[in-house]
């Protein structure tokens, strides 16, 4: 192989974008609006350099989980802010407190999705939240490159391809540390956008919000006010999400969607929780927190004060959640949708990929 264009099965991490030396990579779409590498092979010097730190080849340091904890912020405020238990912002917070850089994923105007640098406290609330679509990373990689060298202390939080990518381009500095999501699959910004009413997308838009802390619904705010809201009983793009209709293609062939993980810690909603709590707290999100390293022990142990926390077992966590054990199917509906979205676009796709349950949306909302 002699360089990116010829993998298979791109994740979308655009580290080899950042890594080339000749600057020989650029960004191009797929039909579903998934970004891809695109190499000029007249400017490639065969280096190598891209297919070294490309997650679909290169993932040995995957980890077995040391613990399992289920763990909150004992701030109901906080906690309601964020889309679990809110543990990603209070590790967060205590990277910055220690003087450190917290790289995450923000929604960007006019409409991006892409992750930032944030060196304090107040910018840290542009990463709550999870948004359901995937995060543009390019340049990323040489701005932790020049955290790393100033010798600060960088925390990167995001899907396991792309903390796997994080990993394969820095070769385990002490001051780097990982956060990876339980992820079962990411759609395009494309079809995100054109599954939002043109009048709407038209008008500046400040805020995106997929999910309400455990309640899910998307939102389009300008400033303190709501433009756009759905609830998932009736809006499309979240009941296509959840279908996994309109994943990118690695997504349905994931390396990572196991229980063997990339980052330090791995957060998600520990749906499985058998752990008797009174039904307020339950409802308020609990985070399932998987420690995969010393340095995973240390950060949860940071946020000791403002936390609750309960050792679990590796079976409760894998139960309910499915991209744990296995990557989401490739489904006769995915495969419909995916013939069917370059002609007739998003909302004719879904409906015909998934007839029964846009039906049931309309009955919902009638
Ligand atoms: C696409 C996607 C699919 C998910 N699927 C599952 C699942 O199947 N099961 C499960 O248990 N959990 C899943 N999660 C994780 C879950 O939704 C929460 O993000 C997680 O529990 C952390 O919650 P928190 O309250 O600790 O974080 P918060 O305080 O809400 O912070 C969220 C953090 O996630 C990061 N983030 C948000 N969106 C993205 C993105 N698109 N790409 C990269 N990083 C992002 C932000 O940078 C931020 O640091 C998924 C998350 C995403 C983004």
């Amino acid at each position: 192989m002699k360089n990116i264009s010829e993998v298979t099965n791109c994740y979308g991490c655009l580290s080899c974008v950042d890594r080339c030396p000749t600057k020989c990579i650029s960004v191009t779409e797929t039909k579903l609006g998934h970004q891809i590498p695109y190499v000029d092979q007249s400017k490639c010097v065969e280096c190598g350099a891209c297919i070294k730190i490309c997650p679909d080849i290169t993932n040995h340091d995957l980890k077995m989980p040391l613990s399992v904890v289920a763990a909150w912020n004992v701030d109901i405020n906080e906690r309601l802010k964020s889309s679990s238990g809110g543990i990603a912002t209070l590790i967060a917070n205590e990277i910055i407190n220690g003087g450190g850089v917290v790289y995450g994923c923000s929604f960007e105007e006019p409409f991006e999705f892409k992750h930032i640098r944030c060196e304090n406290i107040a910018s840290l609330a542009k990463l709550r939240g999870s948004k359901y679509v995937q995060s543009n990373t390019v340049g990323i990689y040489t701005k932790i490159r020049q955290d790393l060298k100033d010798n600060r202390k960088v925390l990167f939080i995001g899907t396991p391809c792309q903390v796997t990518a994080v990993n394969n381009y820095f070769n385990k500095p002490k001051n780097l540390f990982t956060v990876d999501l339980i992820c079962h699959g990411v759609p395009s910004v494309k079809i995100l956008k054109e599954s939002i009413p043109k009048q709407i997308l038209n008008t500046q838009i400040t805020n995106v919000e997929f999910r309400q802390n455990t309640k899910y619904q998307f939102s389009l705010l300008k400033g303190r006010f709501t433009l756009y809201n759905r609830p998932i009983a009736t809006d499309l793009y979240l009941k296509a999400f959840f279908t996994g209709l309109d994943y990118r293609e690695s997504c349905y062939k994931c390396r990572f969607a196991h229980i063997m993980r990339s980052g330090d810690i791995t957060l998600g909603d520990f749906w499985g929780l058998k752990l008797k709590l009174p039904v307020y707290e339950r409802g308020y999100g609990v985070s399932l927190c998987l420690i995969n390293s010393e340095k995973g022990y240390n950060l949860l142990r940071s946020t000791n004060k403002q936390t609750k926390q309960h050792i679990r077992s590796l079976e409760e966590a894998v139960l309910e959640n499915q991209p744990l054990v296995h990557p989401k199917k490739k489904t006769f509906r995915v495969r419909l949708f995916n013939c069917l979205y370059p002609h007739i676009g998003f909302r004719l796709a879904t409906i015909c990929a998934i007839p029964e349950i846009y039906i049931k949306s309309k009955i919902i909302r009638y």
